[in-house]
């Protein structure tokens, strides 16, 4: 696809999201962070690997976590292996990626702007995907936060419910190491 196309997708794909009920009646279903990742990648690629990082939501913890919270950086994965997480935090830094576990949407959006983080991937239910979308400038040149524009690339979860929430973990690898678009 070419860049222009790929724009008039992404332009498109969000004009239309308050109208996704409607459409999805009429069969036409889009899945607007694969778009967005879609877009995004060649940015995202050509960000340094020390101002990259992963950003994981706290629900995706193990329920007896051993990690301490940290006012300025979150939860402080200590890998106990108990859930995923500890892996990738292997992983990102064996990259030279920053890796982070917040305990919510604000706290992640501050941690961005206070850190400097220039391009992340993030993992969120699509109730938090809609209401990012709803409260966050989203622009041709990546997310805005105040005055820093971070570029995105989301992992939908794969289930949630508010407690056992989960992600493809193998998604998130191949995101990692190779590029591979998210679904
Ligand atoms: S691997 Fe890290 S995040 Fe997961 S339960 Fe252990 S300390 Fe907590």
């Amino acid at each position: 696809m070419t860049r222009d196309c790929s724009r008039l997708k992404f332009v498109s794909a969000f004009f239309f999201f308050p109208m996704r009920s409607l459409l999805e009646r009429i069969g036409l279903r889009y899945d607007i962070s694969a778009i967005a990742n879609a877009y995004y990648r060649e940015a995202f690629d050509r960000v340094p690997a020390a101002d990259k990082a992963v950003i994981l939501p706290h629900c995706l913890i193990g329920a007896k976590c051993k990690a301490r919270f940290s006012k300025e950086d979150g939860v402080l994965c200590v890998n106990c292996k108990q859930c995923r997480c500890g892996e990738v935090r292997v992983l990102c830094e064996e990259k030279g990626w920053r890796f982070y576990i917040s305990p919510s949407a604000n706290f992640t959006k501050r941690l961005v702007r206070r850190k400097g983080i220039g391009a992340a991937i993030g993992a969120a239910c699509d109730w938090e995907i809609e209401r990012g979308i709803r409260s966050t400038p989203i622009t041709l040149r990546g997310v805005r936060l105040k005055e820093k524009k971070v570029i995105p690339q989301v992992i939908r979860m794969a289930r949630y419910d508010c407690l056992n929430n989960d992600i493809d973990w193998e998604v998130l690898r191949r995101m990692i190491l190779n590029g591979a678009p998210g679904p």
